[in-house]
Formats: structure tokens, C-alpha cells, sequence
């Protein structure tokens, strides 16, 4: 896997540092030679060199072991992060379908916790193998320097002996599987004859299905034996076995003892190295689990990876445009189908410096189009133009500058208010501070201790709707972009608040073409122009005095507003 890849003099620190701890295993063994051979026999061994080298062999196995964690551990952990690190970049660059398929929850799972838990799987079966595998070559090293006769007669009974133990059980289970089934077949017979007991009588056939269920049942009892004689044997047998093979290998020492010189210590020694072959052969025979639970827990993010398409875009790309925007027979529709569009052929042009406002039911589209600009929705069909020039011409970073928003859900992070307001940009503190005084927030963030360095924690909660709302468009003041795009920047707003972030609005709106989203009058009557949306489609565009004098649906609108407005507050459309 490339991601665990890149440092490599950790890979080498590691896989030595495993090595060194698996040759000791050996030596504790080999250990035993000089104790029975020579310790035991007075004088001929200095008293301390057996203990003294016990202490030595742990101490060195200890630090070994230690190394080689902590560098397979970094180089995992390294991984892991540079992993992340590309997950979360494609996320900042997925094409906007991808989060709608998936929820956030389930991305930030994956980039965060599937990640981990696949790098952890991985790693402590990276730090299995390289230990036990090398563990399991050292002893057998061991084993065939100390005999290689003897080992290449155990390596071939070993495997012979557990070839025969598999035949056994397999054989176990499937007389099993049989069993089961003639005993399903016994209990068909008495249900067919309970069930059809008068045709059975009718036609007198009760001799022949008593034959029928002497038969199944002599085959069950037949099979019942030979499954207990299976059972039986299995457990003499691996003795017998087991008896063999160390008969075998005490038969040959014997005769080597006498012929070649082989010592008790040295069979010892022999004996202990075969046994503590046992446990990392288990180990490693029950790795393949989590190695594939580790992989099936990164593939989701690898998925990630391969799979999601970046955002489409061109390569146009100016600093500032003049904000001159043109809408071609512009088709949207969601599901792919084209029986419910959201938008369905509208033609509109806005010249530079124009605010034009956008009323009408809701469903009818208006989100839908202001987010037709900065490509956060893809029209299926017509075009949408900035300053002459295809939206999917433009590069996406380009065409994204030239549009500040303000809608009625605010977004925060969790970071510094000045980190909010400057959001992307660098934090020029006069300028967040003049944005702020601008947005009408002065004397809110005057009260707070640490001011414009005060961090807003999750989403901002502690804020009020009105002073969200303000903070918003204080980020729009600071991003300082020629098109300004108002999605019902004021709807969820009191009266008091509405009236600050009016005001605030107004300044903000200077000098720059404006699509307002609006549910209020106030703001609609400084509009050069008003477009009506029904169903996907321009129904009516003009003045307020041309629409009221039109009659059609914005003066509709615009008496249900009146009369449901409350007293002292602006009529809502
Ligand atoms: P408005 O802002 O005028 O209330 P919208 O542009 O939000 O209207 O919605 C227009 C139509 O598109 C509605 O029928 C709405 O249900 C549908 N719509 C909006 N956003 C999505 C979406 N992300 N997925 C599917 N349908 C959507
Ligand atoms: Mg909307």
C-alpha cells in the first residue's frame, strides 16, 4: 500500500528491530544446551554465564521489540495521516452530487474513524507478521542447524500428520451433513403419512410405507455409527499420532546419540525450539481475519478516492468581473427526470450594477437560480453566462470570487470571528473590523472580552439569528465581490433585527449587481427590477407600480401579504 510507503530507514529500523527480537527466541532454546550438558556438571561452567545471558537474551529481545513497535507504529501511523490528509482534499474538491448521496455523517466516518480503524487493523497485523513470521524462521534455522536430519523428518511428518487429521474431520463433518439429512427425510416420511393417512389406508399402502420408514431409518442408524466411530477414534488417534511423531524423533536422537554424539542437552534444546514453533504458527494461521477486516474498513475510503469525480471546470479566469449576467433557456431538474424541473427555459439578463429581485411561492425556483452562478447546481439544459462567457468556462476558484452570498441559513466554523469574517482571504484586522462596523455587529462584538478574537464554537450557536445574520454579511463586506447574491437574507428576522441588518444590507449592496431572494417589501422597492417565478418559469417581470398595475400574481402576492402582516411590521410577500 503507497500510503504506508515514503519514510523509508523506519521501514529498515522496524523490520531489524523484529529480526534481532526473533533471533533470541532461538537462543533461549539453544540456551538450555550448555545448562544440561555442562552446568549441571560441577566446574565445568562458570555459575553466572547461564543466568547472566538469560538477563542479556530479555534485555535485547525487550529493546528489539520495542524499537521495531515504535517504527512500524510510525510509518503506520504516517500513513494513516497522509491518507487522511488526500481523503479530505478530495472531499474539498468532490463534485456537489457527492453530498447529497452520502450523508455527513457517513464522510466524516469514513475520512475519520474507518480510516483509523483500518490503519490499527493493519498495523498490529503488520507487527503480527513481521514478529511471528521471523520468530517462526529463526527457530527453524535453529532447528536445522541443530539437526537437519531430524528437522527434515519432522517437516515431513508434521505436515503428513495434520493431512490426516484434516481428512479425518472432514470426513466427521460430513457424515454429519448426512445424518442431518436422513433425519429430514425421516421426519418428510411421517409427515407425507400424516397427512395423507386416508389415501394411505384407502389404497392399503400402510405395509409398503412402514417398509419405506424401516429403510431411512436403518440408513440413520447406519450413519449414527460410523459418526460415533469417527468421534471416538478422533481423540486416540491425534494421541497416537502425536505418540508417533515424538518416537520417531526420540527413536532417531537415540541413534544419533550413539553415533553422532547428539547430547541430552542438545535434544532438549531440540525439543524446546519444536514446541515454541507451536504458538506462532497459530498466530499466523489466524491473521487472515483482521488483515481483511483492516482492508474492507480502508476500502470504503479508497472508494472515496477512486470513485468521486472533482468538480467539472474550465480555465477562464479574470480578477474582477463586471458582473454582466445572462441566463439561456436555463433547464434544472434534481432527478434527472424531466417531468418536475425546478427550472424549466428562463431567459434573463442582468447588466452590471443592476439589483434585480426575485419574489414568488416558494418552490418556484429562486434558490434554485442564484445558485445556478456559482455552479453550486449544474443546469441540464440552456446556459448560464458572467461577463459574456459560460459559467462552465470559468475556472472554478475565478468564477466562485466574483460572488459574495448572504442567505437565510448562515454557515459558521468553529474558529475566530476575524477567521469568519475573513474566511479564505488573510485576517486583516482594520479591514474585519471596519466590515464588522459596517455590518452594524460594532457594539455586540465591543461586549465580548476577547472581540474579534472571541471563537464562536460550534456553528455559532450563541449567537442570535440577527447577529448571524450580520456576521454574514460582514464576511460578504470583506470578500468585497462585484455580484451579490441575497437568498432571503432577512426572512427569519424580528422586526428589530430586520431593521440593523437592513441597514447593514444597503451598504453592502452599493455599487454591486444584486439578486435578491426576498420575502419583504422593503427591500424589494429598491429593486430595479422584480422578476416573479411560478413553477420553474418567469411569470411576470417589471416595477412594483408596472406588477401592481399588471394584476396578476404579484399583486395577488401582494394583498395576502398585506393582510397577514402584522401590525408595525413590513408586509411580507
Ligand atoms: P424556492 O427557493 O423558490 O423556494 P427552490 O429553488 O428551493 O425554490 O426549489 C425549486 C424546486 O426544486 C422545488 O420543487 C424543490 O423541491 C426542488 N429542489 C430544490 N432543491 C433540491 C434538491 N437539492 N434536490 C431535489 N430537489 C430540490
Ligand atoms: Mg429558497
Amino acid at each position: 500500500m503507497t500510503w504506508f510507503g515514503g519514510s523509508r530507514h523506519w521501514w529498515a529500523v522496524g523490520l531489524i528491530g523484529a529480526l534481532l527480537a526473533a533471533i533470541t527466541e532461538p537462543l533461549m532454546a539453544a540456551l538450555l544446551k550448555p545448562l544440561l550438558d555442562r552446568g549441571f556438571n560441577r566446574g565445568q561452567l562458570a555459575l553466572w554465564i547461564v543466568p547472566a545471558a538469560v538477563l542479556l537474551l530479555f534485555a535485547v529481545r525487550g529493546i528489539a521489540q520495542f524499537i521495531s513497535q515504535y517504527a512500524l507504529s510510525r510509518i503506520a501511523n504516517e500513513g494513516m495521516q497522509r491518507l487522511r490528509r488526500v481523503l479530505f482534499e478530495r472531499l474539498l474538491a468532490a463534485e456537489l452530487a457527492l453530498f447529497s448521496r452520502q450523508s455527513a455523517s457517513a464522510l466524516s466516518n469514513t475520512v475519520v474513524y474507518e480510516v483509523q480503524t483500518g490503519s490499527m487493523l493493519l498495523v498490529q497485523a503488520l507487527l503480527g507478521l513481521s514478529r511471528d513470521g521471523f520468530t517462526l524462521i529463526a527457530l527453524l534455522a535453529y532447528l536445522v542447524y541443530l539437526n537437519w536430519k531430524l528437522t527434515l523428518i519432522v517437516a515431513f511428518l508434521v505436515p503428513s500428520i495434520s493431512w490426516i487429521m484434516k481428512v479425518f474431520s472432514k470426513r466427521l463433518y460430513r457424515l454429519t451433513q448426512q445424518g442431518q439429512q436422513a433425519t429430514d427425510e425421516l421426519a418428510y416420511v411421517v409427515e407425507e403419512n400424516v397427512l395423507a393417512h386416508r389415501m394411505v389406508r384407502l389404497h392399503g399402502a400402510e405395509a409398503a410405507q412402514g417398509e419405506r420408514f424401516e429403510q431411512l431409518s436403518r440408513r440413520l442408524n447406519r450413519l449414527a455409527v460410523k459418526s460415533t466411530i469417527a468421534q471416538a477414534a478422533t481423540t486416540p488417534l491425534t494421541q497416537m499420532m502425536a505418540a508417533l511423531a515424538l518416537s520417531v524423533v526420540v527413536m532417531i536422537a537415540l541413534w544419533q546419540s550413539g553415533e553422532q554424539g547428539l547430547t541430552v542437552g542438545g535434544f532438549v534444546a531440540y525439543i524446546t525450539a519444536m514446541l515454541m514453533l507451536i504458538a506462532p504458527i497459530r498466530r499466523l494461521a489466524d491473521m487472515a481475519a483482521p488483515i481483511t477486516r483492516g482492508l474492507a474498513a480502508l476500502e470504503r475510503g479508497l472508494v472515496l478516492i477512486d470513485d468521486v469525480a472533482p468538480e467539472p471546470q474550465g480555465s477562464f479566469a479574470i480578477e474582477h468581473a463586471q458582473g454582466r449576467i445572462e441566463l439561456r433557456g436555463v433547464k434544472v431538474s434534481y432527478r434527472g427526470d424531466d417531468e418536475a424541473r425546478a427550472l424549466d427555459g428562463v431567459n434573463l439578463t442582468i447588466e452590471p450594477g443592476q439589483v434585480v429581485a426575485f419574489v414568488g411561492p416558494s418552490g418556484s425556483g429562486k434558490t434554485t437560480l442564484v445558485n445556478l452562478l456559482p455552479r453550486f447546481v449544474l443546469p441540464s439544459g440552456g446556459q448560464v453566462l458572467l461577463d459574456g462567457h459560460d459559467t462552465s468556462e470559468w475556472e472554478l476558484k475565478s468564477l466562485r470570487a466574483q460572488f459574495a452570498m448572504v442567505s437565510q441559513d448562515v454557515v459558521m466554523l468553529n474558529d475566530t470571528l476575524a477567521a469568519n469574517v475573513a474566511l479564505g482571504a488573510g485576517i486583516d484586522r482594520e479591514r474585519v473590523q471596519q466590515c464588522i462596523a459596517a455590518a452594524n455587529l460594532s457594539s455586540h462584538v465591543e461586549s465580548l472580552p476577547q472581540g474579534i478574537d472571541t471563537v464562536l464554537g460550534h456553528n455559532a450557536t450563541q449567537l442570535s439569528g440577527g447577529q448571524r445574520q450580520r456576521l454574514a454579511i460582514a464576511r460578504a463586506l470583506y470578500k468585497n465581490a462585484p455580484i451579490l447574491l441575497l437568498d432571503e437574507a432577512t426572512s427569519a428576522l424580528d422586526t428589530e433585527s430586520e431593521r440593523l441588518v437592513q441597514d447593514a444590507l444597503q451598504r453592502l449592496m452599493q455599487n454591486r449587481t444584486t439578486l435578491i431572494v426576498a420575502h419583504r417589501l422593503s427591500t424589494i422597492q429598491h429593486a430595479d427590477r422584480i422578476i416573479v417565478m411560478e413553477q420553474g418559469r418567469i411569470a411576470e417581470q417589471g416595477s412594483h407600480e408596472q406588477l401592481m398595475a399588471l394584476d396578476g400574481l404579484y399583486a395577488r402576492l401582494q394583498t395576502l401579504a398585506v393582510r397577514s402582516a402584522t401590525p408595525g411590521q413590513d408586509p411580507t410577500l
